[in-house]
């Protein structure tokens, strides 16, 4: 048998097993997305995820940062109009300069973060784009592309399952906890342009500057050049020259 024979009853299995199986077109991107996992779901996942960050992680004793990521997330939240979600920030005390999103509308901010960011409106360019990928519904996509790779076996078999830890892993990366559970999956090139396209608009309507995004963006591709290294800063959203022009693009014609 040819592996794409293969491959494809594999993909067919995993779909057959899917309790929710659907190639749907998603109206903020206007493009079709496999998702096989429902709604409910990935957020009863989601929330166990953030339950297990919250019980390991050390909060930001720092009111006044909490109360300012807070503020600016639920302007970009108020923008999304995603009102089924129940948005959430938290500051976590961590070096790292990054932030993530869970489908479920948490999001997590690390302390190196706010040290990074030189206004509200950088902060918002970040808060903007991890919304972007919450309403581009990239976890689901993502959850559902590794369910796909396993060959007809659910999302309940892997998370049941003692011996599927790599699956786990892997599924926990696909929610966007990766840096978490040390399973880096960066976002594709597509879901990241995605999610910048998709955070321009959320911050300025919001009220932000949206230039602050592409001089956010400018001065971390420029720092992870001159460490001559893979960005520290948002590893698991690759940022290249491609993004940036469309960026540039973006604001210049907005
Ligand atoms: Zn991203």
């Amino acid at each position: 048998m040819c592996g794409a024979c293969l491959s494809r009853r594999r993909l067919l299995a995993a779909l057959a097993a899917a309790p929710l199986a659907a190639c749907s077109e998603n109206l903020d991107t206007g493009r079709n997305q496999l998702i096989l996992v429902d709604d409910a779901q990935l957020a009863g996942l989601a929330d166990q995820a953030w339950g297990d960050l919250a019980a390991k992680t050390p909060r930001l004793a720092d009111p006044e940062a909490q109360a300012r990521v807070a503020r600016v997330g639920a302007g970009i939240a108020g923008a999304t109009g995603r009102t089924d979600l129940d948005w959430g920030y938290e500051v976590f005390d961590a070096p790292d300069s990054n932030a993530f999103v869970l489908p479920n509308g948490k999001v997590a901010v690390f302390r190196g973060l706010l040290e990074a960011v030189r206004s509200d409106d950088e902060l918002a360019a970040v808060m903007g784009h991890e919304a972007g990928h919450v309403v581009a519904r990239h976890a689901a996509e993502r959850v559902s592309q590794q369910l796909a790779i396993q060959a007809g076996v659910s999302l309940v078999q892997i998370l049941l399952s003692d011996q599927a830890g790599e699956s786990a892993d892997a599924i926990a990366g696909a929610l966007g906890m990766g840096a978490l559970y040390g399973v880096i999956l960066p976002y594709s090139r597509k879901h990241e342009l995605e999610a910048d396209a998709l955070g321009l608009t959320l911050m300025e309507k919001a009220g932000h500057d949206p230039v602050a995004a592409v001089a956010f963006w400018e001065r971390r591709i420029a720092e992870s050049r001159g460490q001559g290294g893979v960005p520290e800063v948002l590893s698991t959203h690759p940022a290249d020259a491609t993004r940036l022009a469309r960026l540039r693009e973006a604001v210049a014609g907005g």
